[in-house]
């Protein structure tokens, strides 16, 4: 029997939640767009979800977010389904590399022009490039019906950074433009960045990016519907790439320090899980998912107060 209980890892949250909402001083929200640079620094919240659908949460865990880069990782998922697995690391690779998540410098230095893994723009463009469909909204619809299936929740798109995304995406678009030129995108430019653009800008809250945690933290397994709703070798695959490419340029660093598979966002979010342990002191011996938003970001692109956060919390629940 789990010796915790729900109030007391609660307050043990919340406790954190106060004392690592004064790490985000060290970050600042992105600016690249209004609606993110507009967010309130100094928030924190998070949940984590076990298998039986035990919740915990503090702090600013409802408050609504993009998903940006964390959307990266159902995309990939999304397409491996339909295609296997083959057929995708035929046009992405699966190595980290320690750039930018935007850097466009390693494209051409490549197998020529093969991203190296789909956590990067490069990679997660031509992954939404792959979705089934001969349209944005085909391909976009065969992702959002994972992602319900997934969180019980239709994905809702905010137009605003939507649209902010569509103006500024000189950068994304010159790499989608290189990835069209090497044969790598299944689609055209515009479409493939449409379809990239919107499944960045699907609103959640932790609590549903906690919710998918907990689907690969039981590869594929969702408790709650009593059903597998990935295969579980796609799960393993994704998580490998959380874990080696998820944080961005800092992923060595996070895996040593966290040693968890997570994938962050500009925005402020991270989505992270916990395998299940039986020997686990932690409060969630059956495994659980973490939903994570703090909108100060580091020079990396991860929440600074939500890594610190984590950072705690593995180190106090000895979970690794
Ligand atoms: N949508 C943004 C981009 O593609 C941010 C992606 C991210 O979270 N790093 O540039």
């Amino acid at each position: 029997a789990n010796k915790w209980e729900a109030q007391q890892v609660t307050e043990h949250l919340q406790r954190w939640v106060a004392y690592h909402r004064e790490q985000a001083s060290e970050g600042a929200c992105a600016s690249y767009i209004p609606a993110l640079r507009r967010a309130d620094p100094t928030q924190l919240g998070i949940c984590m979800v076990g298998p039986s659908g035990n919740k915990v949460t503090a702090g600013d865990w409802e408050v609504p977010f993009t998903m940006q880069s964390i959307s990266k990782v159902v995309s990939f998922i999304a397409a491996c389904c339909h295609h296997g697995m083959a057929y995708v690391l035929d046009r992405v690779d699966v190595e980290p590399t320690g750039d930018a998540f935007n850097s466009i410098i390693r494209l051409e230095m490549h197998k020529p022009g093969k991203p190296f893994n789909p956590m990067i723009n490069a990679g997660a463009i031509t992954v939404s490039s792959l979705l089934p469909g001969s349209t944005p909204e085909q391909k976009l619809h065969y992702l959002y019906a994972i992602f319900q299936k997934i969180t019980d929740s239709a994905p809702v798109i905010n137009e605003e950074v939507f649209v902010s995304e569509w103006m500024h995406s000189h950068r994304n678009r010159a790499l989608a433009h290189y990835l069209k030129d090497t044969g790598y995108l299944d689609c055209e430019v515009e479409e493939a960045l449409e379809v990239y653009l919107k499944q960045c800008s699907i609103q959640v809250n932790t609590e549903q990016i906690a919710l998918i945690g907990l689907v690969l933290a039981l590869d594929g397994y969702h408790p709650l519907r009593g059903e597998q709703v990935l295969p579980k070798e796609v799960v393993r695959l994704a998580k490998a790439l959380m874990l080696t490419c998820g944080m961005y340029d800092a992923s060595g660093k996070f895996a040593a320090y966290v040693g968890l598979p997570a994938k962050s966002g500009v925005s402020g979010g991270i989505m992270t899980l916990v395998p299940p342990n039986l020997r686990s002191q932690s409060p969630f011996p059956g495994g659980c998912g973490i939903g994570i938003f703090g909108p100060a970001i580091d020079s990396c692109g991860n929440s600074v107060a939500g890594v610190s956060l984590l950072k705690q919390i593995v180190h106090e629940w000895d979970i690794s």
